[in-house]
């Protein structure tokens, strides 16, 4: 039968992928770190038993955090990447020539060590000469930093261990102060079956910082239910009133102009977890 690895979101749920051999095992300072190859989806990075990223449908969650926010905005130069070890966004970013510099803040090394060395379609591109790899906490980064960002992404593990604090209030201020007048933000907010309450106070918090406030979604097939949430703060720009000309032909695999407005377009148990 060989072996399984699963993820388990409730005591009643999980997903599986069965497992050809594992690459590297180690604790880290911050999080248990797995490199599996699957037979099904490619070399898979896992962190605290949960799944970050797989080589086979990758492109999905990297594409979305990335292409939304920076076809919103109308000239993004400079670009910060909280956590995001593994180089996915980092890859997405670097496809906007108007990017000057991209800046990634991975609190655990090990997390761009071994992606480099496992998954180098997604982590190479953190060798461009454009991008600064700091590793360093991000909430710490954000705190000293004031009106230097065109665009941040958040893109981090679910709120356990290190990543508790990138959840909070006063992250999301930071953030704000941390941008230049007409910033964007977006931040990974995982599931609406299993997390509702997440994305509900989050959704709260960064309404409360940011005059635009949206939630949008993609299908990821290796990430608990299928389907995944994604929290964008704007200080003037509005994802639904993106210029057409803005749309240049960049290569994606998911992401597109029409997805681009599709994706605002919750199902209605979503849209509900916005309501006042
Ligand atoms: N795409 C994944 C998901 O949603 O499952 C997450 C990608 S994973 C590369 C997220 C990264 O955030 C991890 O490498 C973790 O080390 C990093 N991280 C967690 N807390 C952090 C913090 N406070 N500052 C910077 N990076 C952090």
């Amino acid at each position: 039968m060989g072996t399984w690895f699963t993820e388990k979101q409730t005591d009643h749920f999980g997903i599986t992928a069965k497992v050809n051999r594992s690459l590297h095992s180690e604790k880290t300072d911050f999080q248990d770190l797995e490199m599996l190859e699957t037979a099904e989806w490619g070399n898979m990075l896992v962190l605290d038993d949960m799944v970050m990223t797989t080589e086979k449908d990758e492109f999905v969650y990297h594409e979305m955090v990335a292409h939304v926010p920076l076809f919103t905005h109308p000239n993004p130069k400079n670009v910060l990447v909280v956590g995001g070890g593994d180089g996915g966004v980092i890859r997405e970013v670097l496809k906007h020539e108007s990017v000057e510099k991209a800046t990634l803040v991975e609190i655990d090394g090990k997390v761009i060590e071994y992606s480099k060395k496992y998954l180098p379609s997604i982590a190479g591109a953190l060798e461009d000469n454009r991008v600064e790899v700091k590793v360093g906490d991000g909430f710490m980064h954000i705190a000293k930093s004031e009106n230097e960002y065109d665009v941040i992404m958040v893109d981090s593990t679910e709120p356990v261990g290190p990543a508790v604090n990138l959840f909070s209030k006063g992250f999301y201020e930071g953030i704000a102060k941390a941008l230049k007048e007409d910033g964007i933000f977006v931040a990974q907010t995982d599931n609406p079956w299993f997390k509702a309450d997440l994305i509900r106070q989050v959704y709260s918090d960064v309404k409360e910082t940011f005059p635009i406030t949206k939630v949008y979604t993609a299908n990821i097939p290796t990430y608990p239910s299928g389907l995944w949430t994604f929290t964008m703060g704007s200080k003037v720009h509005d994802p639904l009133k993106v210029n057409e000309e803005r749309f240049t032909d960049i290569d994606t695999e998911y992401y597109t102009d029409e997805i681009h407005q599709a994706c605002f377009a919750l199902p209605k148990f979503v849209k509900d977890l916005t309501k006042e």
